[in-house]
C-alpha cells in the first residue's frame, strides 16, 4: 500500500470531472486501498480520487463510528438513482479545505448505484451521516466541493483561510 498526497485548494485538479471506470480490477483495488490508507492517515472519514489527482470515478468511505457494522465502503462509478425530498444541514469538512468547516444543505437520504471492490454491482439507501457523506464525495467526482454550495462570499473566504491554514 502506499500513501497519496491529497490536493488541497485552489489547485485546479480539484476542479476536473472524474471519468467513470471500465470494471473493477485489480489497479483499481490497489488504488482504493491507497486512498483508505491515505484517508486514515489524514484522519479524514471519505475520499475521492479526485482528491488525490486521479481522475477516476472512485470513492471510498469509513463511517464505522456513526454506522457500526457498515464497515469501510469502497465505491466505483457512483451514481445516485434516488434523493429524498427532505433535507438535512450538516457542519462538513473536507481534507482539501483543510481546517475549515461549514453548513451544507444535503439529502436526508439516498439510493445509490455503484460497482463494489468486487466488480459487482450494488444498489443500495444510504440515510443520515452516511448519505451526507456520499454526497459530499460524490461531488467531488463532478470537480465540486462543500464550499461550492455556500455563498460566493462565505466560499472565497473559507478557501482564504484554508490556503492560509495549509501555510501556517
Ligand atoms: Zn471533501
Amino acid at each position: 500500500m502506499a500513501r497519496l498526497t491529497v490536493l488541497t485548494v485552489p489547485d485546479a485538479r480539484l476542479r476536473v470531472k472524474a471519468v467513470p471506470i471500465l470494471g473493477v480490477d485489480d489497479n483499481i483495488r490497489q488504488l482504493m486501498d491507497d486512498m483508505l490508507e491515505t484517508m486514515y492517515a489524514e484522519d479524514g472519514a471519505g475520499l475521492a480520487a479526485t482528491q488525490v489527482g486521479i481522475n477516476k470515478r472512485v470513492v471510498v468511505l469509513d463511517l464505522e463510528d456513526h454506522a457500526p457494522g457498515l464497515g469501510p465502503l469502497k465505491i466505483a462509478n457512483p451514481e445516485i438513482v434516488w434523493r429524498s425530498e427532505d433535507v438535512q444541514k450538516n457542519w462538513e469538512a473536507c481534507l482539501s479545505v483543510p481546517g475549515q468547516s461549514a453548513q451544507v444543505e444535503r439529502h436526508t437520504a439516498i439510493r445509490l448505484k455503484y460497482l463494489d471492490e468486487n466488480n459487482t454491482t450494488q444498489e443500495k439507501d444510504f440515510v443520515d451521516w452516511v448519505s451526507v457523506c456520499l454526497q459530499h464525495e460524490i461531488d467531488h467526482l463532478q470537480g465540486v466541493l462543500y464550499v461550492d454550495h455556500l455563498s460566493a462570499l462565505r466560499r472565497n473566504l473559507l478557501i482564504e483561510k484554508a490556503k492560509k491554514f495549509k501555510a501556517s
